[in-house]
């Protein structure tokens, strides 16, 4: 499928939550999901292919790499970046589709594509999943399937440099213990709901 046509800005607030692969950004923003069902999230598109139980249009807009081209090049895109070999991206209309309550709009999204928000909108909020140290992000990234070690090494030399980015971020969290992370992030929905900026 193909995302709705571009439309809207990003003039209201941006919370994105990024961090280094293995971090556990996807399990983290779908339990806050599960506490929030009324947060809205923007819909990525991306070159990958879908994953079991993956649906067009709810996980991701798949999209093929030609279709991709063509939305980069029309300006669709808030954000994009190549990860893993494949790309993603923040498709303006999905932000549109997300905010249509007028609030804030929630992006989960790798580091490159967090530090090209972070240079164009100074309103967002810019959230950075720590691992609780790098022994915990190894296992994370070898729990991934079955690649070979030196896949996996290329993922951890991608995740230091993630990991240095992380002072470019307005909000830490460690990622210790899921349900505080989640709590986190929901007082931090709740003070951007208000107008506020939290630190
Ligand atoms: P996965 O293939 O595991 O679903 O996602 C791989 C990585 O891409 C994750 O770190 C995820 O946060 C990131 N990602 C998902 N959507 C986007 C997006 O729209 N833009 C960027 N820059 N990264 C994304």
């Amino acid at each position: 499928g193909t995302p709705p046509e571009p439309a809207g800005t990003a003039d209201g607030r941006l919370l994105v939550v990024s961090g280094p692969g293995g971090v556990g950004k996807g399990t983290v923003v779908a339990q806050l999901r599960a506490q929030r069902p009324d947060v809205a999230v923007s819909v990525s598109a991306t070159t990958r292919a879908p994953r079991p139980h993956e649906r067009d249009g709810v996980d991701y807009w798949f999209l093929d790499p030609d279709a991709f081209t063509e939305l980069v090049e029309a300006g669709g895109f808030l954000e994009w970046a190549e990860f893993g070999g494949d790309r993603y991206g923040t498709p303006w209309s999905s932000v549109a589709a997300a905010r249509a309550d007028g609030g804030v709009v929630l992006l989960e999204i790798e580091v490159q594509g967090a530090l090209q928000v972070r240079d164009r909108f100074e309103d967002a909020v810019l959230v950075f999943l720590c691992p609780p140290d790098d022994d915990a992000l190894v296992a994370r990234l070898r729990q991934r399937g079955t690649d070979p070690p030196e896949r996996i090494a290329e993922r951890m030399a991608i995740a230091r440099w993630e990991l240095a980015q992380a002072e470019r971020f307005d909000i830490r969290i460690t990622n210790d213990e899921l349900a505080a992370t989640v709590d986190e992030l929901a007082s931090i929905l709740d003070v951007m709901g208000t107008g506020g900026r939290p630190t």
